[in-house]
């Protein structure tokens, strides 16, 4: 039996098994609270799901539609991007696929050629290095000299001429930070003068907090805005993880190599979910505010119950997404431990609080909590973690 070689650096995903992980331990009558993955807690809106009931039941969603999606979806993201940032895309650049995590994948499948780099900065979500890697791309990861967003100065320091794209993931997974209009700019003038594809995960849009804002790649010099490729989705904004729609909006070309990779690897991603984000993008937006709300309501109750803990370091209070992202060294070499892993591993076998280790997102001095889940889970865990970190002394 053979696997391939491609696969001997690739690591399964760090996210997804320690959310499994709580689930089992949980089945099992463990008392668990799972701050692991990072997915809303709501129900998806109500209106969303008797979309799909009626699709369904009117057979509409007995079919196969189109690779990239139908067309009457693909325009109201067409639609909803260009009333969000005055960016205007044909349908035909707009490729909805299984989750936002396939679009990058057919992404990096369709523009990278054995031993392109990607500039991955850091930390940065789990699933973007070993993608690239998957593609038969080189990651590479860029570290900020100071904080978490990197500069020109840091991509210069690492780039190539072989680098083919660069990935900012604003608001970010895992620290919840996000780039202003003029970080962004400037970036993004770098990419152009560069001929680095710019991918814009903005899949955290809609979750910005206190008064902080947002601005998107597509926004700035049309320059930038053509040679980006956003990557976007209903799963965090909608509450609608279970479904797996995400999407890219690209450039001509890129859109059409994604449509031919697609058309073999998947084919179109489940119809009943498809007439879902299409109410999700026309339909009423409030539930998107309300649940942004209640986001920034358990950000500023859990930050700083998480930022008081001795030797847990958070002096940036997050702006956006749904996670705090401290360093943690401090507690684990006070509890005696040798390693940011083994801490977290015990923090779940002694108190039930899962979180995942900083090495999956590039910083393993850090751990990332996700605060996507009720107050009283988000007090609760805080209590333990501060227990926990208290019984060293
Ligand atoms: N990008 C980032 C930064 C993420 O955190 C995630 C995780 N949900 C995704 C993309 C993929 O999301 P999905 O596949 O659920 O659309
Ligand atoms: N993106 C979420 C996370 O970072 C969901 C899990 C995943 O796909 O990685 O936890």
């Amino acid at each position: 039996m053979h696997i391939a070689k491609r696969l001997a650096q690739v690591q399964p995903s760090a996210t997804l098994a320690m959310s499994q992980k709580s689930a089992q331990l949980k089945a099992a009558g463990a008392d668990i609270l799972n701050l692991s993955v990072g997915q809303p807690d709501f129900a998806t809106p109500k209106p969303i799901c008797d979309a799909a009931i009626a699709a369904i039941q009117s057979g509409k969603a007995s079919y196969y539609t189109a690779a990239t999606g139908l067309p009457e979806l693909r325009s109201a993201i067409a639609a909803h991007i260009k009333a969000n940032t005055g960016f205007e895309y044909g349908k035909d650049q707009i490729v909805v696929t299984n989750g936002a995590k396939f679009a990058l994948y057919a992404l990096f499948t369709a523009i990278l050629s054995e031993g392109d780099g990607v500039l991955l900065p850091q930390p940065g979500w789990v699933s973007y290095t070993e993608q690239v890697r998957l593609a038969g791309g080189i990651p590479q990861p860029v570290y900020a000299k100071d904080g978490f967003k990197v500069t020109i100065d840091d991509l210069d320091a690492v780039a190539t001429d072989r680098t083919r794209a660069i990935v900012i993931n604003s608001p970010q997974n895992p620290s919840g930070t996000v780039y202003s209009r003029q970080e962004l700019t400037l970036i993004g003038n770098w990419a152009v003068r560069h001929d680095v594809l710019i991918v814009s995960d903005e899949i955290y849009s809609d979750l910005v907090y206190n008064g902080n804002s947002f601005t998107s790649m597509l926004e700035l010099d049309p320059q930038i805005a053509a040679n980006t490729v956003l990557i976007d989705g209903v799963s965090k904004s909608y509450a609608m993880t279970g479904w797996r729609i995400g999407f890219a909006a690209a450039p001509k070309k890129i859109a059409q190599a994604m449509a031919t990779i697609i058309s073999h690897a998947t084919g179109n991603p489940a119809a009943a979910s498809q007439y879902a984000a299409l109410e999700a993008y026309t339909g009423s937006q409030q539930p998107v505010f309300d649940m942004r709300d209640a986001f920034a309501e358990r950000l500023n109750t859990f930050y700083p119950l998480i930022k008081a803990i001795p030797g847990f370091e958070l002096d940036q209070k997050p702006e956006g997404a749904f996670y705090l992202f401290p360093k943690v060294t401090g507690a684990v070499k006070a509890l005696g431990y040798d390693s940011v892993d083994t801490f977290v591993t015990a923090l779940l076998e002694e108190t039930g609080v899962a979180l995942v280790p900083g090495r999956a997102f590039g910083m393993p001095d850090h751990v990332r909590l996700s605060y996507a889940t009720d107050m009283d889970t988000l007090i609760e865990a805080a209590k333990r973690i501060t227990d926990f970190v208290n019984s060293s002394n």
